[in-house]
């Protein structure tokens, strides 16, 4: 049993017997860190509405009732994996809609036929192009990788998000390599110039998540078939593994086959090689509502429950860069907090404890 003290949007201190003018009562409750999803899409409407094919207008109000139910679900950061732009973001800055702080990647980043193409005969034709604030991320070649990123950092992009392989759910190119060393390495130094940013790359299988590594990106997504290559060049470059265990665990009949052992049989892997593990869900393809499964899949992975929290708190603050101002409750961090009914670390009900949330020192509204 400790105090944890806020002033405005700080945390300014923890420890016993601490003071306040305002209390808050968390006996019987255990009090962790606002839940970081590293990997989300907030502009694609509910699972199943096809939103991609919804005018733009619509799939920016999708937004509103996902982000008002991550928030109240306690998620207070979240890495959009491509899908909003960078008006999604002022608004939620100016107040105008409610939600976590939201970091952007715009678009997927790829070559010619990549999951972004939205020409490509299985996913398109899509509105997407003409819209200068979701720029056209298709490119081949080094220098052209150089230019994506470019387009993406003018309109507004936290990060970089690359397809290096194929959808699993369209079932196609899953263990392809879509890019070369070359233009993958080009776009981490371009993003890497401007500000520093990041690059995320979508991979599933182990080849493109092993060039992921060792072309210095900060984070493989999915990762649903790594072998011990790919987890050992993970490991030794310092990779993130985001890999959104929902996707294949929340509805494991309904994975493709043999997707659901092999996911699991990859987290396996990558404990066992020391690969930093973040939490990411790749709502809405389970619903935003089940965000929090996450951390039971994580748990059952391998990490077990202490490890999810850390993986979904001060882990993912981490990968983001931002773990100096958030992911853990000490004085000087952001005060995103949650109070959670029960004072278990258990993680398979989540979601019917959150008691109550604050987001930069502010209770949210249940
Ligand atoms: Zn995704």
């Amino acid at each position: 049993m400790a105090d944890v003290v806020l002033v405005g949007d700080r945390i300014v201190g923890v420890g016993i017997g601490l003071d306040g003018d305002e209390g808050v009562d968390c006996a019987g409750a255990l009090l962790v860190p606002g839940f970081v999803d590293c990997h989300t899409h907030v502009c694609f409407g509910p699972p199943g509405m096809d939103a991609l094919r919804l005018p733009r207008s619509a799939r920016v109000l999708s937004a509103v009732p996902a982000l008002r139910t991550l928030l109240r679900l306690g998620v207070t950061t979240v890495r959009d994996a491509w899908g909003a732009d960078a008006g999604v973001r002022l608004a939620i800055e100016n107040g105008w809609i409610e939600g976590p702080e939201l970091l952007l990647s715009l678009r997927q980043v790829g070559t010619t036929g990549a999951i972004g193409d939205v020409w490509a005969p299985r996913t398109g034709p899509l509105e997407f192009y003409g819209d200068p604030s979701l720029p056209d991320p298709i490119f081949d070649g080094a220098d052209a990788g150089r230019a994506v990123v470019r387009r993406m950092v003018r309109a507004g992009a936290d990060w970089i998000k690359v397809t290096a392989t194929g959808s699993m759910a369209l079932g196609i190119g899953v263990h392809d390599v879509q890019l070369t060393f070359d233009e993958l390495a080009a776009v981490v130094d371009e993003a890497r110039r401007r500000g520093g940013r990041r690059v995320m790359v979508h991979a599933h299988g182990a080849r493109a998540a092993e060039l992921a590594a060792r072309t210095g990106a900060a984070s493989v997504e999915h990762g649903t078939y790594l072998d011990e290559a790919a987890v050992a060049a993970m490991a030794e470059c310092g990779t993130w593994y985001v890999p959104t265990l929902s996707v294949t665990q929340s509805d494991p009949e309904h994975a493709p086959d043999g997707a659901a052992a092999a996911h699991r049989e990859s987290m396996r892997l990558a404990i066992d090689a020391g690969v930093r593990i973040a939490m990411g869900t790749d709502g809405p393809v389970r619903p935003h509502s089940e965000v929090l499964w996450e951390l039971r899949h994580l748990a059952a992975a391998g990490l077990g429950a202490a490890g999810a929290f850390r993986a979904a708190t001060i882990d993912a603050a981490r990968l983001l860069g931002l773990a100096d101002d958030r992911g853990e409750l000490a004085a000087g961090k952001r005060a995103d907090l949650v109070v959670l009914d029960g004072t278990g670390l258990d993680c398979s009900a989540l979601e019917d404890r959150v008691r109550r949330v604050f987001h930069n020192g502010v209770e949210v509204e249940r």
